[in-house]
């Protein structure tokens, strides 16, 4: 007879270590699996850092659920006795009709945020590392920072399993199924029965649900060497930076914490699958980042240090997905990436476990439901 549970959730990367996390916590009986053993490198959550702020340029609607997330990133912080976020300001550059200022400005505005409008020449003043365009404005927001991606997934698994969830690793669900008291799940293993079903599988779930219309983007992430000043980038003195620039190419960075400069660009990446993602980086990719630092951290183009190679998993519009499977109404399905969800996490996991518990959801999730 399969093992019983009240719930089961298959993937635990940043989404499904919160929910599992969340649903231990509430004395229910999870069943956590995973294909390998996270936190890992070969999903969306590796690459040692993940930028959380809250003037969202994406939509407004998003700025009470980081909210929530700061909360509860602080409270986990306290329940493992770990660092995970450490708020180093962050500013959103841009000519000022650029949707990243405009989106940020507004969203700052809507919800009187702490933040500032800073011309380039005071960003120059301010961050010397940061050298924006004459023609750029930057919405500067205090309360941005850094999550440690390893630690944060670490920590919501420690947690899960403190409150009696069981966790199984490499171990890998193929497919779910309707039976007379909920749902059996099928995995390399074995097979399992709960009553509720939360899918986190991050790019996985389009192995599992090929016909959602998601796509799997490479990303490729890169650490540099200063070229210059070494202390410019500190974390006391240089704040995560976000530009848009050229029209619609994104470009981000972050303070050094002891690896190197960490940059990339946001999208712009080829479509691909988890399996078959190519982890070399091309000379092409190293010369084209490097062109987005020499004209606008140019203390940053010094020695390569790394590289590593992380997966979007996009939405037709880039608004997460979080809302019940049709074919299976006791299935809720989380496609919380589009290259922008991790901040999000332990909000996320908390309006999952409510969603398979029938609690109302603290947030209006309309943005959210699968179009
Ligand atoms: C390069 C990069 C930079 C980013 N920067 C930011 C940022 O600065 N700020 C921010 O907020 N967000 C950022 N994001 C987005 C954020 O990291 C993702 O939204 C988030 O990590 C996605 O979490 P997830 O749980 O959906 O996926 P993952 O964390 O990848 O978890 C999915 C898990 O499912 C498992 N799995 C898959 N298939 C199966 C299966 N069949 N059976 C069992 N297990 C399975 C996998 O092994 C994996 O552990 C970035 C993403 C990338 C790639």
């Amino acid at each position: 007879m399969p093992v019983a549970y009240d719930v089961i959730v298959i993937g635990l990367g940043a989404m499904g270590s919160a929910a599992a996390c969340h649903l231990a916590q509430r004395g229910t009986r999870v069943l956590g699996l995973d294909r390998f053993t996270p936190p890992h490198a070969f999903g969306s959550s590796h690459g040692e850092t993940r930028i959380i702020r809250e003037a969202y340029f994406e939509h407004p609607m998003y700025v009470p659920m980081v909210q929530r997330a700061y909360l509860l990133w602080r409270a986990l912080e306290e329940q493992t006795g770990t660092t995970l976020l450490r708020e180093t300001g962050g500013v959103m550059l841009g000519t000022p009709d650029s949707d990243l200022v405009k989106g940020a400005l507004l969203s700052a505005e809507l919800h009187q945020l702490p933040h500032e409008m800073l011309t380039a020449i005071q960003v120059r003043e301010r961050f010397p590392a940061l050298r924006p365009e004459p023609d750029m404005a930057a919405v500067w927001e205090p309360r941005a920072g850094v999550l440690f991606p390893d630690l944060c997934i670490t920590a919501h698994l420690a947690q899960a399993r403190k409150h009696g969830a069981d966790l199984h690793y490499q171990e890998c669900a193929l497919r779910w199924e309707n039976s007379s008291d909920g749902i059996r799940v099928v995995t390399t293993n074995g097979e399992y029965c709960a009553a509720k079903l939360i899918v986190t599988a991050g790019a996985g779930i389009s192995v599992l649900l090929p016909e959602l219309p998601l796509r799997i983007e490479r990303q490729v992430l890169f650490w540099f060497d200063p070229a210059g000043s070494v202390s410019m980038f500190a974390p006391d003195c240089c704040p995560v930076h976000l530009w848009q620039f050229d029209g619609r190419r994104f470009f981000y960075g972050f303070p050094n914490f002891g690896g190197g400069v960490k940059v990339a660009f946001h999208h712009g990446g080829a479509m691909t699958t988890a399996d078959a993602v190519q982890r070399d980086v091309e000379d092409f990719e190293l010369e084209d980042i490097r062109c987005a630092l020499r004209r606008f951290v140019p203390a940053a183009d010094g020695d390569l240090r790394a590289t590593s190679v992380c997966l979007y998993t996009n939405t037709p519009d880039e608004h997460f997905w979080i809302d019940r499977d049709p074919a299976h109404p006791l299935a809720v399905i989380a496609s919380a990436c589009s290259g922008h969800a991790f901040k999000f996490s332990p909000a996320i996991g908390e309006i999952l476990a409510d969603l398979v518990q029938d609690r109302r959801p603290r947030f209006d999730l309309s943005l959210f439901a699968r179009r």
